[in-house]
């Protein structure tokens, strides 16, 4: 048995297409069943339901033994984890693209604060990629943790600053905030756990290069 560990929401969905490309269909809807294992056409392969930041955890652990993670969560969880090189990391899926960026209020004079070394509050979720960039930069900052609705942190005077993820912009635009610096690109990638690659092989294998040339073949329908 193969076990895929993926996300609902943006990841399942952008996922099924690599799936079906790879002769695999999910039998379930997970927004209609509370199911958190599903069935696939494949018998020999199912689909676990978890967090986007436990994917790594549960693949790392054999949990399951491939699985669909944003960068962001990755690197995020090797910094916490210190766990650099225990997930095999074969193939970017060039889903779920995004960037991981600072925002200000729009009202903010971020280039004028940084270049007085003011000390800064940044709130955001991504607390290890969030201090590994200002370090880099030399910026003195108040890292706050938050999991959720970070936009609401300048606004509230929680914080100056926030470290998230920006797609369209138009989640900042409404809470009259503006991206002040892009930290990185930001897409899914296929990780595998690497005894699971050993003990199952060619299964494994067949399975991303099925991924493998579905991607290419959906960014050259793109390009
Ligand atoms: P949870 O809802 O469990 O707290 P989450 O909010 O990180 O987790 P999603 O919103 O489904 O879960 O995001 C999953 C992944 O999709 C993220 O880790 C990131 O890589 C990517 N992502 C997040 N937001 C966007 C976005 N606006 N556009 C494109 N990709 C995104
Ligand atoms: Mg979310």
């Amino acid at each position: 048995m193969i076990t895929l560990a993926l996300s609902k929401g943006r990841i399942f969905d952008d996922t099924l297409p690599l799936l079906r490309a790879a002769g695999i269909e999910v039998t379930e809807d997970p927004e209609r069943s509370r199911k958190l294992i599903l069935a696939t056409t494949r018998p020999d392969v199912r689909v676990v339901l978890v967090r986007a930041s436990d994917v790594p955890t549960y693949v790392r652990r054999g949990g399951a033994d491939i699985g669909v993670a944003g960068l962001d969560v990755l690197l995020e969880d090797e910094a916490e984890n210190d766990a650099a090189g225990s997930l095999y990391k074969p193939l970017d899926l060039q889903i779920a693209r995004c960037r991981l960026s600072v925002a200000t209020r729009a009202d903010f004079d971020w280039a004028g604060t940084v270049r007085q070394g003011a000390r800064l509050a940044v709130a955001t979720k991504y607390t290890h990629l969030a201090r590994q960039h200002f370090a880099a930069k030399g910026m003195h900052v108040d890292l706050i943790k938050l999991y959720g609705s970070m936009e609401l942190a300048p606004l509230t005077g929680l914080a100056d600053a926030i470290v998230d993820l920006v797609s369209t912009g138009s989640t900042l635009k409404a809470n009259q905030l503006v991206e002040v610096e892009k930290i990185m690109d930001i897409s899914s990638r296929l990780v595998v756990n690497p005894a699971s690659l050993k003990l199952k092989r060619e299964p494994l294998r067949q399975l991303i290069d099925a991924f493998e040339s579905a991607v290419t073949a959906a960014v050259g329908a793109q390009a």
